[in-house]
């Protein structure tokens, strides 16, 4: 970790003389870019990591820009010294170039977005020390300054000062000739003065030494006891040893908790009983990590094959989609194309929606190449992340899998970038800002290091679909009937630039934050036309049938008397699965509060006469009239008794949790072993391995759970799939409805027949003439998206527009709702730019915890550029209570 600045670069060369530097520093509170003075010789690059002088402390800092002038509206003598370069170039070129991008493109401060990007506490936790320079270092760094001083690297050019001196003597008496800065300060009056002396000839440096690994925690975990049992065990206690018992014996505390649904009192109680032990541990002794097989690469089919040879052929930026159909061998697909990256020294980024996913991805990755993988998300601890990231910046040739933060990941000479289940949402950040979509940034990223992006999905994001074939509704329709396309070329688009708006940026424009000119120019923008590449695995691996879906009408279930949750087609195949000691997988959808009412007799559902979308259910406190309203734009009625349309009292507002279904499944089908695999069950860490691999090891029939089954979970000995309640995922107040229901739907159809046993799927469903649920039964993905791309561009929805989300929030509704409404004043003019507005409207969810949302949705016209006013001149209209988060290409309309 040389502080020294690599000598004989070119472009240091070309530096000029600055002396002065912008900074982002890293202190709580402080915002903002802050200008500091070089003193000579010090020489400072963007990217650099340098210790500053702030307030009464000490704090890192990252040079942003260098001037050749100081700010005009600073005096000289208010502008204070940089105290030393950490270490030089941290951040690549193209790395600091992307962050900057990010900042821009989402309206973010870069200091927020440079807290994504770094691990937390990079640079308050990191420590700065001061070392001897060797010889060698010191020769180098004369040489490159100036050739003909290198008779003088032995001895300092003139007698030190008294400072200087008593550090050096420290130095020297160091065993190891370096100390932290902070112990020098300590023992050395005059240590500042010193020590830049002595930095100044050559003789020490500074240098960033990051924080020690953390200690792994300390854990409680349960072990059995060999002891005989006594009489006095309840069934409930004998059923918890035995489950400890298949387990091995032992478990963490909070995984035995979660697994017996039971209380840590009950644990006591069998501790008392002499029956297990509970003790605090750092890892289980049958722990060790994951034990994976190493595997070899599998033969390829012919698809697959054709795949990869066509992606091993790519050089440079090209955007690929793979589209392949559940159970398709995407994976071996994205395992092929990286090993020989990683053989030609280079590194791999891939991208997963969600943690439940990445133990099994991780394990098939692990199995190939060992333990050059590493695995990067914000669930890991503090400690973690800083490690893993540390070791990304080692330089070595490696692959990170990682969630929507590791977009970031600091990797050296990128070779790949695949976004695993690409239309996947989690891959955008609703908040804090930057509300950033990782495909949006790995596209730049791909870009910046000339390499692939892979986009891999068995029902891609209409978004993608349309940026890689290149074509939107009317052009698809015209080709439909063609099947087949696999591995062609896209087509270089005739006119596609609304859809490059993305990064040709008409927001681009403005600049809400201090961005550098030179910064600027780096924001280039993608060529009109850019290199695509259209894949397709268009059937299972061993030619595997997909699992046909039966559609049961829950009206008729109904009128038939059948009240349960359960259809009896549905009720019937559990029965028979659990008979052939098979698996089934339960989905119920479940989001937040966000309702939607609908009649179960006929499935009339209430929509907003303007804007065609589902009324919510709006609960703000007990005693409220219940109210439907439509938040685009604020119509509003009351919640009917009965249905409008058949007069039938069951009429209501939908919502049954996992919880609920796992109860009605005990009481129905008592021989039947659940778990439930949702946010609450999956909480802790590692929680979704342990569900998984209980649930794999066939200690239960059903899994029960919600959106994360969609998943991409591979288990081979699930045949049934139970649909539960479709509607749910088909009325979600927003545009994006139906292409999230078939999504969803497909994905969830998809977990089932992967292994030798064909699968089936039973999607009920009160709605069942829904156009998605005819297009999820015949695996129609193609037709779907035709005609769901004509219904977007009728009511100008992305892919056709772009949307700008802006968010209100605050304790106080009236605040919450002046501050709306000056903002869309504010915002009228747009309407000359082709600006759509709607709003302002209160947010589905009136009040989330004790606060108050409101919104405004501007639709952005793709053909011809829009300058939004300046973020910070709108929240200046805000009231000091109210906050206003502004939302680039948002996804959730709540
Ligand atoms: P997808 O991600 O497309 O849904 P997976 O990559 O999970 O599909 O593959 C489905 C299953 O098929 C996995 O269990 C995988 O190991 C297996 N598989 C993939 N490719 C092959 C192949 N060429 N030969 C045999 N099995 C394969
Ligand atoms: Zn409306
Ligand atoms: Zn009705």
């Amino acid at each position: 970790m040389s502080v020294l600045a690599e000598p004989g670069t070119n472009d240091q060369a070309n530096v000029p003389m600055t002396t002065w530097v912008e900074v982002l520093v890293d202190c709580p509170g402080a915002q903002g870019i802050f200008t500091y003075r070089l003193l000579p010789p010090l020489i400072v690059q963007p990217g650099d990591l340098l210790s500053v002088p702030f307030g009464m402390q000490q704090v890192g800092a990252i040079a942003i820009r260098c001037l050749e002038q100081p700010p005009a509206d600073l005096e000289a003598k208010q502008i204070r010294d940089v105290d030393a370069t950490l270490q030089s170039r941290f951040f690549s070129a193209t790395y600091w170039q992307l962050l900057n991008r990010v900042a821009d493109y989402y309206c973010t401060p870069l200091m927020q977005v440079v807290r994504v990007a770094l691990p937390p506490g990079l640079l308050s936790r990191s420590q700065r020390r001061v070392r001897l320079v060797g010889r060698k270092d010191q020769g180098e760094r004369i040489k490159d300054k100036d050739a003909t001083s290198l008779s003088l690297t032995s001895s300092p050019p003139h007698p030190l000062t008294p400072a200087a001196q008593q550090l050096l003597t420290l130095l020297h008496a160091s065993k190891t000739g370096d100390y932290s800065w902070q112990y020098l300060q300590r023992q050395c009056q005059g240590a500042y003065r010193g020590l830049q002396e002595l930095v100044k000839d050559g003789l020490v440096a500074n240098y960033l030494e990051p924080p020690t690994t953390v200690r792994p925690k300390q854990r409680l975990a349960v072990t059995l006891v060999a002891s005989p049992a006594p009489f006095d065990l309840t069934p409930r206690q004998q059923e918890i040893l035995a489950v400890l018992r298949r387990q091995g014996g032992e478990l963490w505390l909070t995984d035995l908790l979660q697994l017996c649904q039971t209380s840590s009192t009950t644990l006591k109680g069998l501790a008392q009983k002499g029956q297990v032990v509970i003790q605090p541990r750092e890892v289980l002794r049958r722990e060790g990590g994951p034990t994976v097989t190493a595997d070899v690469a599998k033969s390829l089919t012919p698809d697959q094959a054709a795949a990869l040879e066509q992606l091993q052929a790519l050089s440079g930026f090209t955007q690929v989609l793979l589209h392949g159909v559940t159970g398709s061998g995407k994976t071996e697909v994205y395992l092929q194309a990286i090993a020989p990256l990683l053989q030609q020294g280079q590194s791999a980024l891939v991208l997963v929606p969600e943690i439940g996913l990445t133990p099994q991805l991780t394990d098939r990755f692990r199995a190939r190449f060992g333990d050059r993988v590493c695995v990067y998300h914000s669930a890991l601890s503090e400690g973690e992340r800083y490690d893993t990231w540390r070791q990304m910046l080692n330089g070595e040739a490696q692959i990170v899998i990682g969630t929507r933060s590791a977009v970031f990941a600091p990797l050296p000479r990128l070779g790949l970038i695949v976004l695993d289940e690409e239309h996947d949402s989690s891959f955008k950040q609703d908040q804090p800002a930057p509300c950033y979509h990782a495909r949006t940034v790995a596209e730049w990223r791909a870009e910046l290091e000339q390499c692939p992006l892979l986009l891999g999905s068995a029902t891609p994001s209409l978004e993608s679909w349309v940026r890689i074939r290149g074509q939107g509704a009317e052009g698809r329709r015209e080709e439909r009937g063609e099947r087949g396309e696999r591995g062609e070329r896209g087509e270089e688009p005739e006119s596609t630039p609304h859809l490059e708006l993305k990064t040709q940026s008409s927001l681009a424009k403005r600049h809400v934050h201090k961005v550098a000119p030179s910064e600027l120019a780096l924001l280039k923008t993608l060529p009109p036309s850019f290199p695509r590449l259209f894949l397709s695995l268009p059937s299972r691996v061993y030619d595997r049938p997909l699992p046909p879906i039966e559609v049961v009408d829950m009206r008729q279930e109904l009128h038939q008397g059948n009240r349960s949750v359960f259809s009896r087609s549905l009720r019937l195949a559990l029965i028979a699965m659990k008979e052939r000691q098979q698996q089934g997988i339960l989905f119920i959808h479940r989001r937040g509060h966000s309702t939607f009412v609908s009649c179960r007799s006929c499935g009339y559902v209430v929509t907003c006469p303007n804007c065609d979308v589902s009324m919510a259910y709006h609960h703000s406190h007990t005693e409220a009239t219940p109210l439907l309203r439509c938040h685009y734009c604020n119509y509003n009625r009351l919640l009917p008794n009965d249905c409008p349309s058949c007069q039938s009292t069951y009429f209501k507002h939908f919502g049954s949790g996992t919880q609920q279904i796992a109860q009605a499944l005990t009481q129905q089908f008592p021989d039947l072993r659940s778990i439930r695999f949702d946010s609450d069950t999956t909480r802790t860490k590692g929680a979704h391995r342990a569900l998984l691999t209980h649930f794999a090891a066939g200690e239960a029939d059903i899994l029960v759970g919600t959106q994360m089954l969609a998943k991409g979970i591979d288990l081979p000995q699930v045949t049934l799939v139970g649909i539960l309640s479709a509607d749910g995922l088909l009325h979600m107040a927003d545009y994006r409805a139906s292409e999230r229901a078939f999504q969803t739907l497909t994905q969830v159809a998809g977990r089932c027949g992967r292994g030798d046993d064909p699968g089936r799927v039973i999607l009920q469903t009160y709605s069942p003439e829904a156009a998605v649920i005819q297009a999820v039964q015949q695996h129609a993905y193609e037709r779907f998206v035709d005609d769901e791309l004509q219904h977007r561009s009728q009511l100008h929805y992305p892919p056709y527009s772009r949307l700008v989300l802006l968010r209100f929030a605050s304790t106080s509704p009236v605040a919450v709702q002046q501050a709306a409404e000056r903002v869309a004043l504010a915002l009228a003019d747009l309407e000359a730019q082709g600006v759509e507005r709607l709003g302002p409207a209160p947010a589905t969810i009136l009040r989330v915890a004790r606060r108050y949302h409101w919104q405004i949705l501007l639709k952005l016209p793709l053909d011809q550029p829009v300058t939004l006013p300046d973020a910070t001149a709108l929240r200046v209209l805000c009231a000091s209570s109210v906050s206003l988060t502004i939302d680039i290409d948002p996804l959730h309309l709540l």
